[in-house]
């Protein structure tokens, strides 16, 4: 099913074909829940999830390592998104390398039906890897922390609210059909992990804090009076809700976002990195972060291996020839 990708087989095409009964039995469940309300709640969830909420609240955490009422709070929640980050973004799915649901899987007899939900939820896209799931990990990393900081200030009743909101944007990711089912397992797996661990953390660092009477007495609430620690509380819950509602407000208008150019064994439907200094355009046609990555870095071995030998083999010709031309900056660095 898979053996049409020329490419070396790495741990991401592993897992395609070993859970590939267990993920498309899955899509198939929250592909036939689809419906309009569902998908606006998916959005909200995804949301949630989504770096342009989860650094603003790390950003939050900070502040409220200053105040010695939530410092146990803000060590928790920048320590989880800290772990989390490192073993998701920087670890996993650089080594796993899997490739999205919506490429790979028209390398199968179940695209038809997969592209029908796909595309009816709005063709959403991401521009990295799949394995794990980003959105997941950063909900989970952040409400597990939050649930066991609750729970351990006798707060039960309100601790559950947290994971019970990932959990939504877990399911999110699947029904939105930007992840596969195991990446997000995977997700929630490395989030809990990352929350835990961010627990521990900010324990330790209080029981460090408690020992010390000069670090103890670091507090800025000291400065202020009562009413404006109120009015602090007030201007963080703002703060959250407007970068809540710009992150969603994003993501309703992302179907329009231009795709990646890249169309060799499947169209990738990952979003193009459009004006950006870092992802510039190769031959005038825009890609995802990945496939740039993987043209560019051919296009230095293709350079290489030019210089190393006048007469390439056959076999060497054939397999640049889809390749696309140098760049006008990358044949000036040459000539220089
Ligand atoms: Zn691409």
């Amino acid at each position: 099913m898979f053996n049409l990708i020329p490419l070396a087989a790495t741990l991401g095409d592993k897992l395609d074909t070993t859970f590939f009964g267990l993920d498309t039995a899955i899509f198939t469940f929250f592909g036939n829940m689809q419906n309009g309300f569902l998908n606006i709640v998916a959005k909200l969830f995804t949301s949630l999830g989504d770096e342009n909420f989860i650094i603003p609240v790390a950003v939050l955490a900070v502040v409220l390592c200053c105040f010695k009422k939530t410092r146990k709070y803000g060590i928790a929640v920048i320590s989880a998104v800290a772990i989390g980050t490192i073993i998701t973004n920087l670890c996993l799915k650089p080594m796993v390398l899997r490739v999205r649901p919506y490429n790979t899987l028209q390398l199968s007899d179940f695209w038809a039906q997969f592209k029908s939900w796909y595309t009816s939820v709005g063709s959403l896209s991401e521009s990295d890897y799949s394995f794990p799931s980003g959105h997941t990990t950063s909900a989970f990393e952040v409400a597990v922390a939050l649930c066991l900081c609750l729970a351990s200030d006798k707060k039960g009743k309100v601790a559950w609210i947290p994971p019970l909101l990932a959990l939504g944007t877990a399911c999110s990711r699947i029904y939105l059909m930007v992840h596969y089912p195991t990446d997000v397992i995977a997700g929630v797996l490395a989030g809990t992990f990352a929350g835990v661990c961010g627990f521990f953390i900010s324990k330790l660092a209080l029981h460090i804090f408690s020992k010390s009477e000069k670090l103890d007495k670091i507090c800025f609430e000291d400065l202020f009076h009562l009413k404006i620690y109120k009015a602090f509380y007030i201007i963080l819950a703002i703060v959250i809700i407007a970068d809540f509602g710009f992150s969603f407000g994003k993501l309703m208008t992302e179907s329009d976002e231009v795709k990646c150019a890249y169309n060799v064994e499947y169209d990738c439907n990952n979003k193009a990195r459009i004006g950006e200094d870092k992802y510039p355009a190769i031959d005038g046609k825009n890609y995802c972060k990945i496939h740039w990555k993987q043209l560019t870095a051919e296009a230095e071995g293709e350079e290489q291996a030019e210089e190393e030998t006048d007469a390439p083999a056959e076999d060497v010709t054939n397999e640049t020839a889809t390749l696309p031309e140098q760049t006008e900056a990358e044949q000036t660095n040459a000539a220089a």
